[in-house]
């Protein structure tokens, strides 16, 4: 497949062609930096662990320059970050047994460009390719700029398919700022009670992310904990371990729907929770 970025690579852990890999795809994530996919698309990971009939991959649109770096990476270049930051992709979709990942490898500022398409026309043609029946991605609710580019690319892109092409469901994901905040029949919710290993040993092997000085290997599972406690009030735990999303599948099937406009009305629908719930006791 050609795609725009330089350097771009479609890299399957299991050494089948490419056009195999790509076929067998059910699951698909699509992600602003590496790591990203492993702490908000869980779900998607589990379904293909393991599996002969469904399959995961992923898919990175920026290089990762730019990111944070300490301790053994203090004093990496951004170019010797990029290569860091590819192998430890490439270590995860091994141990996470993806179909495939995909490495658009875009910089950060174009991504942000909405007026560039060349980051919506590579996500496309990975769509074209994989026919996934799900796609994982950012919400939009989340507060880093990049994860936002990426879910407008991604809903741009499936609007460029036919109907009868595009995913049955499409999921906006958590990472900067969780989704607790949706009313609980607006949460996608997803249960991750499975393979709790492989799930640290995934967030684990981003060394490079990690010993800059965030533990995102801890704070991913402790939000996956507390998600599973704290969703229901007045209930016994019914899973260890979750995530919730937010369903974007209502922007994939109605071209005219605007997604800011459909993230407001949810923000909206917690607003009237918060404010019917003090009048009721007031
Ligand atoms: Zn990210």
């Amino acid at each position: 497949m050609k795609l725009n970025g330089p350097k771009a690579e479609i890299w399957v852990p299991d050494g089948a062609s490419e056009a195999d890999a790509l076929k067998r795809v059910t699951h698909l994530g699509i992600a602003a930096h590496q790591d990203d996919i492993e702490i908000m698309s869980m779900e998607g990971i589990l379904k293909g662990f393991g599996s002969s009939k469904e399959w995961f991959m992923a898919v990175i649109v920026t290089n990762g320059a730019g990111s944070p770096r300490d301790g053994l990476y203090g004093n990496y270049t951004d170019e010797e970050m990029q290569v860091v930051r590819r192998m430890e992709q490439k270590k995860a979709a091994f141990v996470g047994e993806y179909s495939a990942v995909a490495f658009l490898n875009h910089s950060s500022s174009r991504i942000k460009n909405a007026a560039d398409a060349a980051p919506r026309q590579d996500i496309k043609a990975i769509l074209e390719a994989t026919k996934p029946r799900v796609v994982y991605t950012h919400n939009l609710a989340d507060k880093h700029d990049t994860h936002i580019s990426v879910v407008l690319h991604t809903i741009a892109a499936i609007r460029e398919l036919p109907a009868a092409q595009r995913p049955e469901k499409v999921y906006g994901c958590e990472i900067w700022r969780d989704l607790d905040w949706l009313v609980d029949a607006d949460k996608q919710i997803f249960a991750l009670d499975c393979h709790e290993n492989i799930q640290v040993s995934l967030v684990g092997v981003f060394d490079s992310q990690i010993a800059g000085g965030k533990r995102y290997d801890l704070a991913t599972m402790a939000r996956r904990r507390a998600h599973a406690t704290y969703y229901q009030s007045h209930s016994i735990d019914a899973s260890s371990l979750l995530n919730f999303g937010m369903d974007l599948t209502p922007l994939v099937q109605d071209d005219k729907l605007d997604p800011r406009e459909f993230v407001l009305r949810l923000i909206q629908r917690f607003s009237d929770d918060v404010s019917a719930r003090v009048k009721k006791f007031s």
